[in-house]
């Protein structure tokens, strides 16, 4: 087992790339940066067919897996992360889209960079939503160092105790699975099955959730991978005007019985305004495939928050024997190198 500080030599080494580009990243024009990256993908996206969106090898269950809740075919999980404080004034409006379709969703802030009001958080769990915490500043600079971490984390519990949170994501999907035990969570969603287009491009290589065991004096707690690509890269950077990727792989879960969690930005969402930002798309596209889930698999799916996810997932951890609990974390912990 290794410890935060040799983590932390890895993680220096690894990120140096990582640091140099956020570095210089203030000083590049929003709108070059998006043609940069938009190239950049264009050219990835040829090399990763074969592992991108679907990696057939991800398809494994977990060691004694008994389903879903109700005996639903698999599960639905809406999440959308609040990158700027544009995103927090069209949360609710959000909220709407996803009820209006018979939905549950979560809404994860950075509570460092803009205000979140005490009233916006009651409205969301008041209309039946969750909210969690998205990272402390969205600068992608929490796992630049181990004392770094330390120190935003101890803050990050504050704002998670403060709000009744028990969810983390980190910005820019960094994750360290042993330096995030340090935040007072139940859950992690800082993971994807397959993405090759993140900076930190590791995937899990599973489609469940999975239990994270406890160390060094501190909680386990459940990793909720995302498995349907985030709205970013597939409208913004790949520039695609159909929901025909997010469907294909819907389909692909549903047949696996897997975890269908889906990351969304109201921050890249145009609700009509009749004149989108460089980055947005219309917000019809999310409308769509929430139509396209509840029509074609009307029945079939647990739509949960993933705090009802982890704490699903923890139960069945905790009831399992010990050796085999050991074997399915450390078996799907370890997924891919
Ligand atoms: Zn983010």
């Amino acid at each position: 087992m290794t410890t935060g500080r040799q983590h932390g030599a890895v993680d220096r080494a690894r990120g140096t790339a990582r640091r140099v580009f956020y570095l210089l990243k203030p000083l590049i024009p929003r709108r070059v940066q998006i043609a940069l990256r938009r190239a950049l993908v264009r050219a990835q996206r040829q090399r990763h067919l074969s592992v991108w969106p679907i990696d057939p090898t991800c398809d494994g269950r977990p060691d004694g897996w008994a389903g879903w809740p109700s005996g639903k075919r698999f599960a639905l999980v809406l999440t959308h992360d609040v990158e700027t404080a544009v995103g927090r004034e069209r949360c609710l409006a959000l909220q709407d889209v996803d009820r209006e379709s018979g939905f549950r969703s979560s809404f994860n802030f950075v509570p460092a960079d803009y205000d979140v009001p005490d009233e916006l958080r009651a409205r969301i769990v008041a209309n039946g939503g969750e909210v969690g915490v998205h990272g402390l500043h969205h600068d992608g600079k929490l796992f630049s160092s181990w004392n770094a971490f330390r120190e935003a984390a101890a803050r990050i519990n504050v704002y998670l105790a403060q709000w009744g949170a028990v969810g983390f994501r980190a910005p820019a999907m960094h994750h360290d699975l042993e330096w995030i035990r340090h935040l007072d969570i139940e859950y992690d969603a800082s993971t994807f099955d397959t993405d090759p287009f993140e900076a930190q491009p590791d995937g899990v290589g599973v489609v469940f959730p999975f239990w994270v065991p406890p160390a060094e004096g501190r909680e386990g707690y459940v990793e909720l991978p995302y498995t349907l690509p985030q709205d970013f890269t597939l409208f913004t950077l790949m520039q695609e005007r159909s929901i025909d990727v997010w469907a294909g792989k819907l389909d692909w879960l549903a047949a696996r019985g897997g975890m269908a969690l889906l990351d969304t930005h109201p921050d890249y969402m145009d609700f009509e305004s009749g004149s989108p930002r460089l980055e947005e798309y219309p917000v019809r596209l999310y409308r769509e495939f929430l139509s396209y889930v509840g029509h074609r698999y009307e029945g079939q799916y647990w739509n949960a928050l993933p705090r009802d996810v982890a704490r699903f997932w923890k139960q069945g951890v905790v009831g399992r024997p010990a050796h085999a609990t050991a074997a399915a974390a450390g078996g799907n912990h370890g997924g891919r190198p």
